[in-house]
């Protein structure tokens, strides 16, 4: 089911993400994705872009929560002027890690919004928790091959995306919210 891969909304930056819709659709906090949502891949500290639009985020009241696949060393790095809540080695796609972020900011899966460049690791994961999902374009276009053939699959999941998308969300909505009991079961 090519659905599952769907994000809820879709934008060109951090910076262009309508808030508005966060909070009309009951968001109390959210999981960011470091490398390529916030700053340009292998960018060691965070930047004046990232800190202020983090830093609006949490003045409306947003809790925020990184969630990040790189280690414990690049997290705490990255973290150390925003100090917000972080999850390191996160293993996404595992719906673990995203429940266990929701879990740091005391809020249900349904009142979080994922954010991220990635289909497959942030949509995805956020999907299988039944989280909202938000996509954004990666910053930097220089990207080592392994991430640059992922893209390519994903022009083409994003090709459908637009096509299908009202169709295919009423599907997926509801694979997210089966998906949602099979993560859980599996913390168990
Ligand atoms: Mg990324």
């Amino acid at each position: 089911m090519i659905e599952k891969y769907y994000p809820d909304l879709y934008f060109d930056s951090i910076r262009h993400i309508d808030i508005n819709i966060l909070k009309e659709r009951g968001i109390k906090g959210v999981i960011l994705d470091i490398d390529n949502t916030l700053v340009p891949m292998h960018t060691l500290d965070a930047d004046e872009n990232a800190i202020s639009w983090v830093a609006e985020l949490q003045k409306i009241g947003f809790k925020v929560c990184i969630l990040s696949n790189a280690s414990l060393k690049r997290v705490t790095r990255f973290n150390k002027e925003m100090s917000v809540m972080a999850i390191h080695r996160a293993y996404k796609p595992a719906g673990k890690a995203f429940l266990a972020a929701a879990e740091k900011m005391g809020l249900e899966p349904e009142s979080v919004a994922v954010i991220g460049d990635q289909i497959f690791t942030d949509i995805y994961g956020g999907n299988k928790v039944n989280m909202l999902t938000v996509l954004v374009k990666p910053i930097d276009k220089k990207e080592i091959l392994y991430v640059r053939l992922k893209r390519h699959i994903e022009k083409r999941v994003l090709g459908r995306f637009s096509n299908v998308q009202k169709s295919g969300l009423e599907v997926r909505n509801e694979w997210k919210k089966n998906r949602l009991q099979i993560e859980r079961s599996r913390l168990k």
